[in-house]
């Protein structure tokens, strides 16, 4: 059954993939309308919801090996969706295992420190998601579009020298791989809107005054340089997805078919980390069958010893399916 979802869920992500090594052109390899086959949002409802299914229970054994942290990190241009997205992918998780950042224009102590500073701050512990909502590719990108922010930065005259981008690029693999070789899988998706759709979604802003809020002025300043910004992503694009930390480019010009593929290469991720709970060894066994017995012991008059494993015997009896489950003699629940 997992085998089928997780041979499933490869097969729909991979368009979205960004192949190690290749050359991006935005504009001419990814198509922001797609919607893989998917005809009707009622379908893609459902598809959702069996995804945030799919993270629910993997988040939780996550957590409970507490070995492997994972890292999403979500890019876009204004109107995409991020927060939506954030919303409703992770809308079954138990927000314990799960920290959200959003990064802003950095501010004067974190323009002290080196560019990747702030965000290692907010890395992710083993057994957590952490996500953030814009990121150090924020570096390569609006950095780059505008470089009165590379001033700011103030980097001796040394580090600026040569191609500072490819630079970048590289250091950034590198962080990357250094966090992978170290228990911290990193899911990067770009989610990819057309203008025409961000022209849209901004009209919405201003027309409904319970969104006025999401609207600011730099917006439209920012949307002049929607090319700009189309151009750097597709470089970074092309020289940041590595086989350690691939990109995947999300169809956003339809908010629920990006849900479904957020989810679903959040879900491939976790479904080959694979993680298991903790396995209970035969000292441990023991060692709970010996409180187990204490507990027995002082039930007042009257009272069932074990309420609860009369409990899974009569379930056990009943044949309701969750017979595997019952450590009926072995007791090693909980
Ligand atoms: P928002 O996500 O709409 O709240 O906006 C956050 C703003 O912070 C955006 O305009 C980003 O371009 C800006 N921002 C995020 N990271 C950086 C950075 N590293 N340098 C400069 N500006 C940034
Ligand atoms: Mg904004």
């Amino acid at each position: 059954m997992a085998d089928d979802a997780q041979h499933r869920i490869a097969e729909f992500i991979e368009p979205f993939r960004v192949e190690p090594g290749s050359k991006v052109k935005l504009g001419r390899d990814f198509d922001p309308a797609f919607k893989a086959g998917v005809k009707k949002k009622r379908k893609g409802r459902k598809l959702l919801a069996e995804g945030v299914k799919i993270l629910a229970e993997y988040q939780e054994r996550l957590a409970a090996q507490d070995t492997w942290g994972v890292l999403l990190v979500l890019q876009a241009l204004d109107a995409a969706g991020k927060d939506g997205t954030i919303r409703h992918v992770m809308s079954g998780v138990n927000p314990q295992g799960v920290s959200v950042h959003g990064f802003k224009v950095p501010s004067a102590e974190e323009l002290d420190h080196d560019f990747l500073w702030r965000y290692a701050k907010r890395l992710p512990a083993r057994g957590e998601i952490g996500i953030f909502n814009r990121s150090y590719y924020e570096e390569t990108l609006v950095v780059r579009v505008h470089p009165e922010n590379l001033d700011r930065q103030r980097l001796p005259r040394a580090a600026k020298k040569g191609d500072i981008w490819n630079r970048r690029y590289r250091e950034i693999n590198d962080w990357e791989r250094y966090l992978t070789d170290n228990g911290f899988r990193i899911v990067k998706l770009f989610l990819n809107l057309s203008k025409e759709e961000q022209r849209r979604r901004f009209l919405r802003r201003i027309d409904l005054p319970d969104h006025n809020w999401k609207f600011s002025a730099a917006d439209v300043r920012e949307r002049e340089c929607f090319d700009d910004y189309r151009k750097a992503m597709s470089e970074t694009l092309s020289h940041t997805s590595t086989e350690w930390a691939p990109w995947y480019v999300i169809p956003a010009d339809r908010k629920w078919f990006m849900r479904i593929g957020a989810a679903a290469v959040l879900a491939h991720t976790l479904m080959e980390i694979d993680p298991r709970f903790p396995a209970v060894s035969d000292e441990r066994r023991q060692q709970l069958q010996e409180v187990k017995g204490g507990l027995e012991a002082e039930a007042p008059d009257g009272a069932a010893p074990d309420p609860f494993e009369a409990e899974l015997r009569r379930k056990a009896g009943n044949g309701d399916g969750r017979a595997k489950d019952v450590p009926v003699a072995g007791g090693a629940a909980g």
